[in-house]
């Protein structure tokens, strides 16, 4: 052997390293392989996965097919039908046009395709094992194409253990089917978990298709969008401030016709929205940029997810103003400040300040704060109760047990003695001053802990319904609800999965109101998608705490004096009554010494 050391590595090899690039996880596979599918021509598209795409991904299609010639070829790298010329690639039109995602999924999988051309009689087999040439053969008619991916990274042993539960696993996948099928609503998509159909949907209106995918009602919840400006053109939905989210899972961009994500442009949308959200909510949308493909170039990134436009400060503008028109028109800003009492949103940003620094005035107080917004918070500043203090995260002084007895051991006389204030704090005294407690907060804190004493088996008689409601979830959420089964039926929830994206509530925590239950079901699910997976020991207090959070009553709600005097009572028999779960505080002291200070 001679002495030399660098060579040039087999082509198993080299694809095998590439691969690395367009195949992460079995997501990668299902998306690439739709991509060929919607570029193919096909006007249906069938997926399924088993065990989250790790054993096997089947994609059917019926589009154009492939010659013999075309499919010997396609699982070679940089093999492509889509571009020819360095012309081509500036102004891409398909999904894929890199030529590698076969060759990449080919690398590192056992892959059949099988495929027949439009008017051909007969269609062609190819069989391919990692690191051998594949072999075709000839193959029952069947037009269009379909692709079997099997044994994932089972010649790669450290990306076999990199791949995440199924769970996770599924939840990618899902999201890209959901992505998909909102690019191209114009085809049908049908998507099964195993011999669990998730999704069949046909084609459709975006806005019919947003509700089948999503399983958001657009009558309440959705507002059009439309725009078109220096070539540029932006067509969709947003959802209304109510259906915000604490992360960005109801974000939807599509550019002609491909996922996107870009940060920029979904601010562009978040800030058509100014002071409708609070700071870390989310707006839900679905909009689709039309573009010349000349103007944007799309090849910057091996899984093609981002862009990068020639003018992206236009694309900015053309969406900020289309979403910001369709919230005007949807009379979205007048109802909303009209709406809602003052006090809940008291927090209002001002267009600019001279330093450019963001400025907030509090509409209540007249108070104007310079820098990042200020908490909402009452300020309080006196001990035993919890003290705020503007620059830091609050922190909280522990009452001593001596304070909450205090507190607690108010004769029924002294209960009697409760009113509420601003229709948000329920006022009373103790023997140290005055308490003012935060309704809601406090709510919270108890709801809070009689969801986390009760027992698992006391779990199972919440209220049963006379009728069971069925309710439309998507499929991410139903994912979410497998996982957190035995944490929903330990809250009082009896439910069940009736479908891939349909179920069942048989039985509500007694705490739920009636004609409250998909609300409240709903609505921790989307907690819990915001929050994204707990681990096991967390889980019990992580639904507690977005349960209580989501059932507690409301800034705003009017309290009768036994209603108030119950609360007071089951605050203070709180084991921690304090703070919420979310570590907010409850109540505040303002110690009779104080008034007699402010009097002297
Ligand atoms: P790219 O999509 O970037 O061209 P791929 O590796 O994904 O690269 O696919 C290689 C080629 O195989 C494509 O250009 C196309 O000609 C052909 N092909 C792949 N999937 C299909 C399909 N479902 N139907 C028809 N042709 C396909
Ligand atoms: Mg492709």
């Amino acid at each position: 052997m001679a002495d030399t050391s660098i060579h040039i590595l087999p082509d198993h090899l080299a694809n095998q390293i590439a691969a690395g690039e367009v195949v992460q996880r079995p997501e990668s596979v299902v998306k690439e392989l739709v991509e060929n599918a919607i570029d193919a021509g096909a006007t249906s598209i069938s997926v399924v996965v088993r065990q989250a795409g790790k054993q096997l991904v089947h994609i059917i299609d019926d589009g154009g097919g492939m010659h013999r010639e075309d499919l010997a070829l396609a699982t070679v790298r940089h093999a492509t039908s889509k571009i020819r010329s360095e012309d081509d690639l500036h102004a891409i039109r398909t999904l894929g046009f890199r030529g590698e995602a076969l060759a990449s999924i080919a690398a590192v999988a056992d892959v059949e395709i099988r495929t027949q051309r439009r008017g051909d009689d007969s269609g062609h087999t190819l069989l391919s094992k990692p690191g051998s040439p594949p072999e075709i053969k000839a193959s029952v008619p069947g037009q269009g194409t379909q692709v079997i991916v099997r044994n994932l990274f089972s010649n790669v042993p450290a990306r076999r253990k990199f791949m995440k539960s199924d769970l996770t696993e599924f939840r990618h996948i899902s999201e890209t089917m959901q992505k998909m099928a909102l690019s191209r609503p114009d085809l049908r998509f049908t998507f099964h978990d195993g011999d669990i159909l998730v999704f069949d949907v046909r084609p459709a209106e975006l806005r019919r298709r947003i509700m089948d995918v999503l399983a958001i009602d657009a009558a309440k919840h959705l507002v059009p969008v439309a725009g078109d400006e220096n070539g540029i053109a932006v067509e969709g939905y947003v959802g209304l401030p109510s259906t915000a989210r604490q992360s960005r899972s109801g974000q939807f961009l599509f550019l002609n016709g491909r996922p996107i994500t870009s940060r920029s442009l979904a601010h562009a949308v978040l800030s058509a929205y100014e002071h409708l959200l609070d700071h870390g909510q989310h707006p839900v949308f679905v909009l689709h940029l039309t573009v010349d493909p000349h103007k944007v170039d799309v090849n910057v990134h091996p899984q093609k997810h981002e862009v990068k436009f020639d003018d992206e400060r236009a694309a900015y503008l053309v969406i900020q103003a289309a979403v910001a028109d369709a919230l005007r028109n949807a009379e979205v800003i007048p109802s909303f400040l009209g709406d809602l009492p003052l006090a809940s949103r008291p927090l209002q940003s001002l267009p600019s300040s001279p330093t450019g620094a963001p400025t907030y005035v509090n509409r209540l107080t007249g108070e104007i704060t310079y820098g990042s917004a200020p908490a909402h918070r009452p300020t309080p500043g006196t001990t035993p109760g919890p003290t705020y203090q503007p620059t830091q995260r609050p922190t909280y002084e522990v009452p001593t047990q001596r304070q909450i007895d205090t507190l607690f051991g108010k004769t029924d006389e002294e209960l009697a003695q409760v009113m509420q204030a601003g229709l948000q704090y329920v006022v009373t005294t103790s023997a140290e001053g005055l308490v003012v407690i935060d309704q809601r907060a406090a709510h919270e804190r108890v709801l809070y802990e009689r969801v986390i004493k009760r027992q698992p088996q006391e779990g199972q008689s919440g209220q049963a319904l006379l009728f069971a409601v069925t309710i439309k979830v998507s499929p991410s959420r139903i994912a979410i609800l497998k996982e957190y089964l035995d944490e929903f039926t330990a809250l009082g929830f009896r439910l069940e999965i009736v479908s891939a994206g349909a179920i069942e509530i048989h039985a509500v925590p007694s705490d739920v109101q009636p004609g409250n239950e998909e609300a409240t079901l709903e609505g921790i699910l989307q907690s819990l998608e915001d929050v994204g997976t707990l681990p096991r020991d967390k889980r019990r207090d992580g639904i507690a705490a977005v349960y209580a959070a989501k059932q507690a009553m409301r800034r705003g709600d009017r309290l009768t004096s036994p209603e108030m005097r119950a609360l007071v009572k089951d605050l203070f028999a709180c084991s921690v009554p304090h703070v919420t779960p979310h570590g907010e505080p409850t109540y505040v002291v303002i110690p009779f010494d104080e008034l007699v200070q402010r009097f002297r």
